[in-house]
């Protein structure tokens, strides 16, 4: 049998000291029981990414590494730079020193229990296992709607993504060294990974409630999260503006064929009312449609800058000082 490989945990935090211990402890737990039975090598380490949190979250990534540096290491960021950015980061830094990367929230909602299972699949020789959440029990009403309606209208729009999951999955090695090649500043790992390719598969699991702590995606976010994997992936948008368009414009013909005929049988005085209303049905579809298109111009304008997608301010790793010897 082949030695074990390494298997490095990606977990992207933002103020999340309430959870970060308990979270440690847990995945502490599951890496020993991964060594001892041979699944994964002792070279594996577990790492937390710090996205510019305000509390203590740096403060516990620290001590987890100092206390227990074969476990843990830590990546701080310079400033606060997102979720999918906070998760690109520790996967560009890990890609050459790990076999296989698995990225989990903090919050212990994604079941660590799948871990194992991921892990075989890789063996079987899978490049990307997804983790699919069977049930959404846990979650409110709301969020369930919200959420499912979600990835509904991504598939509408013309956005392919795999069906409730986010960002819970195993990548092998092969799949990171791709996933460096992709240099958009509007990141949508859900979008982008299924597009490498490579063979792959899915795990279900059901979704937990948040250990501690509060979501850091409220609405507002939640909502330009979905705006921005749309237009990320997809064009869909715009070309349904032209279609709108080509709608309208032989509505007006017909409107226009209509307004003579009245015209010339002499109705003319009862035309306010129909006046009024396709001013503002026209302009507030106009300004509609205008907004769509600057949002891809935005888009346009933020990858032309190509600005850094995060800054490393320190990589916290025993692997690592061993290499600056
Ligand atoms: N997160 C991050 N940067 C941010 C916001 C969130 O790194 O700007 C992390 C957060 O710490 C958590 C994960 O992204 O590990 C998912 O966030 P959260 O659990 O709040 O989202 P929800 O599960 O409610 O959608
Ligand atoms: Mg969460």
């Amino acid at each position: 049998m082949n030695p074990p490989e390494i298997l490095y945990m990606v977990v992207p935090c933002y103020n999340e000291q309430e959870v970060l211990r308990e979270t440690a402890q847990q995945l502490k737990a599951k890496y020993s029981s991964l060594i001892s039975q041979g699944l994964i090598s002792p070279e594996s380490r577990i790492v937390f990414v710090n996205d510019g949190s305000a509390d203590q979250t740096w403060g516990i990534i620290s001590e987890l590494h100092a206390k227990e540096p074969n476990y843990f290491s830590g990546i701080d960021l310079a400033h606060n730079s997102g979720h999918q950015n906070a998760v690109l980061a520790g996967l560009m830094t890990v890609k050459d020193i790990c076999d296989m990367c698995i990225t989990m929230d903090a919050d212990l909602q994604d079941d660590i229990n799948t871990i194992d299972e991921m892990v075989k699949k890789y063996y079987e020789g899978n490049q990307v296992v997804y983790g699919v959440r069977s049930a959404r029990d846990t979650d409110t009403f709301f969020k369930k709607t919200t959420a499912e309606g979600f990835y509904k209208f991504m598939k509408i729009m013309g956005a392919d993504v795999v069906y409730n999951h986010a960002d819970f999955r195993l990548m092998s090695k092969r799949v990171l060294q791709e996933l460096s090649g992709f240099k958009e500043v509007n990141l949508f790992l859900r979008g982008m990974v299924p597009l490498i390719g490579f063979q792959n598969c899915k795990v279900y699991y059901e979704r937990h409630e948040r250990a501690a702590g509060e979501s850091k995606y409220p609405l507002k976010r939640m909502l330009s999260f979905a705006v921005n994997g749309i237009t990320s992936f997809s064009t869909k948008p715009l070309k349904l503006i032209t279609a709108l368009g080509l709608i309208m414009s032989v509505v007006s013909f017909f409107a226009f064929i209509w307004a003579f005929i009245t015209k010339i049988t002499g109705f003319t005085e009862h035309g306010w009312s129909s006046t009024i209303c396709s001013i503002w049905l026209i302009g507030g579809l106009q300004l509609f449609c205008l907004g769509i298109i600057g949002e891809y111009i935005g888009k346009i304008y933020a990858e032309v800058k190509q600005r850094p997608r995060y800054i490393i301010a320190e990589f916290l790793s025993d692997t690592n000082k061993k290499e600056e010897k």
